[in-house]
């Protein structure tokens, strides 16, 4: 391990994703002798693959800490200073938000820089040249970002400069091709990482529609969020929302990440979706839609309107009955999200 003057180790904090290019930047850094920190973002509705990124970390043998995106990342989200990508992916004020976590981070334990998987020129919006340089200076982070993957190509680092790491050890690559990066890792004897483009939700045109209606209608905790990856949605009027599972899994997971004050519904027998209705006070009016929906969604589609149980979150043993509104495909459509 490199010793700096003081004699304490040179520390390094990372970003992880459990990728290829994040996995290989840290397998440099770490063999320069830096004693690295990885850390991952935890996305509420989930991103990468943190268990990937687990794995990565332990195949290279660095510390791996998780760091949770919270409200304040949701507000990001709305109102990008920087603007959206194709779909509702803030990629420059994101990194900016991410590294700015890192920094504090970096100071907190008292670590001399923070690294990153980018590559020059690889994404449109945040890894051109001037966005780096923007992206470095708005976290507090001038000088102290090394981007190992193509840190010849740009200006040295304070870490280079003082030669806490040696700058000739580290490479040059640019561009969106990932060859170079599977040639090393394959040298490194690197093995577990994510394919590229593991996917980040908000680049994903359904749930970027979900969560702009989201942002756009208000959400009662940032737990809401998660569930946008789950089921089909439906905003009835203003202020009520219905998501519906496709399947046994999504019906767990949505009970599951329900608010306290959400409505739960589902037919008497369990069978078919189950939904979750979002709202202060549903009508009789609105709860006949909803269980419209379950019956339109469930193997009773047919049959005359059907009858289906509901209850607060909070209060599962306090189940009432409704009556279904049958929908036609129309009405389905009108409401969708
Ligand atoms: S793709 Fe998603 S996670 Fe990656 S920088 Fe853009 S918004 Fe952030």
């Amino acid at each position: 391990m490199i010793q700096k003057v003081d004699k304490k180790l040179v520390k390094a904090v990372g970003l992880i994703s459990g990728g290829l290019d994040s996995t290989v930047a840290a397998k440099v850094v770490k063999d320069l002798g830096v004693d690295v920190y990885g850390v991952y973002f935890a996305m509420p509705w989930g991103c990468c693959d943190k268990t990937k990124a687990i794995e990565a970390a332990i195949a290279i043998d660095i510390k791996f800490i998780v760091l949770q995106l919270d409200e304040r990342y949701l507000e990001m989200v709305r109102n990008p200073k920087h603007g959206y990508g194709t779909a509702m992916n803030p990629c420059v004020d994101c990194r900016i938000h991410m590294f700015s976590r890192a920094a504090q981070y970096m100071k907190h334990i008292g670590a001399d820089f923070v690294f990153t998987g980018e590559v020059l020129g690889q994404r449109p919006m945040s890894q051109r040249r001037h966005s780096m340089k923007w992206i470095e200076e708005e976290t507090g982070l001038k000088g102290k970002l090394l981007r190992p993957l193509c840190a010849q190509l740009m200006e040295p680092t304070i870490p280079e400069q003082e030669g806490l790491i040696d700058r000739n050890q580290l490479l040059q690559i640019t561009g969106r091709s990932r060859k170079m990066q599977y040639e090393i890792a394959r040298k490194l004897g690197i093995t577990e990482f994510t394919p590229p483009a593991g996917g980040c939700l908000l680049t994903d045109k359904n749930f970027a529609r979900r969560m702009k209606d989201t942002l756009d209608h208000g959400y009662r905790n940032f737990r809401e969020t998660i569930a946008l990856k789950w089921g089909r949605h439906y905003r009835i009027e203003e202020g009520f929302k219905l998501i519906l599972g496709r399947d046994e899994e999504e019906n767990v997971s949505l009970v599951r990440y329900a608010h306290r004050d959400d409505i739960i519904m589902e037919f008497p027998d369990k069978r078919g979706p189950t939904l979750v209705l979002k709202g202060e006070k549903p009508s009789e009016k609105i709860l006949a839609i909803a269980a419209g929906l379950v019956q339109y969604y469930s193997k009773r589609r047919d049959l005359p309107s059907q009858e289906l149980h509901f209850w607060k979150a909070s209060k599962t043993n306090e189940k009432q009955t409704t009556l279904a509104k049958k929908l036609t495909d129309a009405d389905i459509k009108a409401i969708q999200i």
